[in-house]
């Protein structure tokens, strides 16, 4: 725990992008970052193992803060380039109960000189039906900012998408439980199936996580889903 405080304010943590990539044109339209801990002793560290402390004990407040800007940073040094690539960052169950979270990324945003183009949050099901009031307020929050959301881990959090089409939300990411079944078990194919189906019904696109052989993708564009990330197409 004591190591994690510092690790944040010494810069031991690092981000690694994984692509995503629309199923229509196959070309990758964004990335997703994902939080890793080069610690001195015990090497590069994995965020199952540390997000969770962080959220039992507040750090998670800031680690995200520092994931937003480095990952905002490497979106505008890409922008330069000429890479026009959204960026995709997790946010924890936590985030939305700190009512300066908006205020807090949109300082963040200022101090960076950039704009929030191309800025998406993920956030799980389960953290939003763990709160689903305060949620809608939080994210009709950072919508109003310009933010894109995604709802992360679809499928695990017994919500119902009548209730999500309220929220400002453009995305749906399939668990990656239900993707990597799909060739394999039957039931899990015909819930990716209704997934996309459901999601476009309510205006929403869909993206499928832990896509890792070429039939599951294959498939997955049968189906008609947008967009599809995994080891398939690059590790982060
Ligand atoms: P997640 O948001 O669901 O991220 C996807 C995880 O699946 C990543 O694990 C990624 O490396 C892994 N993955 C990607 N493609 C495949 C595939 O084809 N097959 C399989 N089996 N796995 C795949 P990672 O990087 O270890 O992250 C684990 C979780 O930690 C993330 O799950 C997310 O909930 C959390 N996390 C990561 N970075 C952050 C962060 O900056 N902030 C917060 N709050 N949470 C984070
Ligand atoms: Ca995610
Ligand atoms: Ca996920």
């Amino acid at each position: 725990l004591g190591d994690l405080r510092s690790a944040i304010d010494l810069d031991e943590l690092v981000l690694h992008y994984q692509p995503k990539v629309d199923l229509r044109t196959e070309k990758i339209k964004g990335v997703e970052a994902l939080v890793r801990w080069k610690h001195p002793a015990h090497g590069l560290m994995y965020p199952d193992e540390f997000i969770g402390l962080a959220e039992q004990t507040g750090l998670i407040r800031p680690l995200t803060m520092w994931v937003l800007k480095e990952a905002i940073r490497q979106l505008g040094r890409w922008r330069l380039d000429g890479l026009g690539l959204d960026m995709a960052v997790n946010m924890s169950v936590r985030n939305l109960q700190d009512a300066q979270f908006p205020e807090r990324i949109a300082k963040i945003i200022e101090t960076s000189a950039q704009s929030a183009r191309g800025l998406w949050m993920e956030i799980t099901e389960t953290a939003i039906m763990a709160d689903p009031a305060r949620a809608q307020e939080l994210l009709s929050g950072l919508n109003a900012m310009n933010i894109m959301l995604s709802i992360d881990d679809f499928g695990t959090g017994y919500s119902s998408l009548a209730y999500l089409s309220q929220l400002p939300v453009r995305e749906i990411k399939i668990d990656k439980s239900f993707v990597r079944g799909m060739l394999k078990n039957d039931n899990d194919a015909v819930i990716v199936r209704s997934i996309v189906d459901l999601a476009h019904n309510i205006g929403m696109s869909v993206i499928a996580e832990g896509v890792e052989n070429r039939d599951t993708y294959e498939l997955l564009k049968q189906l008609g889903c947008d967009a599809a990330q995994g080891f398939y197409i690059s590790r982060p």
